[in-house]
């Protein structure tokens, strides 16, 4: 018999946000307490519509382990979740429904857009296929493929973290982001 597997060896502590350390004391900015947390706890809610979606599946399985991100928890209410995952084609019929899905989540929520359907309706260049999901809601993070691997997702998340973690806290109160949302025609 082998000695027991320890895993302690493999982990790795997130980075503490830029700040002013001393003997027993630590001051940084609340944005960036913030950010740091709000990164590494990501609850995504999966809008799988095709194949795009079964490279999520292997995202999220064992191998690619999307839960090392803090987000094995998927979500399918709205209301919980703060990333809005957009994998596969989108039907013109289908674009209010997943703008319904868009409104019913609470701020801050973030978008990625995954493949090249979902961002730019891919081959299907037709009348019924919406030409991309940033016609109807706002995109953060695109991720080209077609389909992506499940780096590529990995990948495109990693680029939601970044901008989670330097995001502002007051952007979303901020009029820039209210004229975002005004030129889709949300309130
Ligand atoms: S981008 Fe390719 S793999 Fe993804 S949903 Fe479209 S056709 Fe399928």
């Amino acid at each position: 018999m082998g000695r027991p597997v320890t895993h302690n060896n493999k982990i790795k502590m997130v980075e503490a946000p830029q700040g002013i350390a001393g003997e027993g004391f630590f001051t940084t900015k609340l944005s960036e307490v913030v950010g740091l947390a709000r990164s590494n706890s990501m609850w995504p809610l999966p809008f799988a519509t095709s194949c795009c979606g079964i490279e999520f599946m292997a995202t999220m399985a064992a191998h690619y382990d999307l839960a090392r991100f803090g987000s094995e928890r998927l979500g399918f209410s709205p209301r919980q979740c703060d990333l809005l995952m957009v994998m596969g084609t989108i039907s013109k019929k289908m674009a209010p429904v997943l703008k319904q899905v868009y409104l019913q989540m609470a701020e801050p929520r973030w978008v990625l857009s995954v493949g090249a359907c979902a961002s730019s309706g891919g081959i299907f260049d037709t009348y019924s296929v919406l030409q991309g999901i940033d016609q109807v809601i706002p995109v953060d993070v695109y991720v080209p493929g077609c389909p992506p691997r499940p780096e590529a997702i990995l990948d495109g998340f990693m680029r939601i973290q970044d901008l989670v973690k330097t995001e502002s806290v007051r952007r979303r109160t901020g009029p820039e982001y209210q004229e975002l949302l005004e030129s889709y025609g949300i309130q």
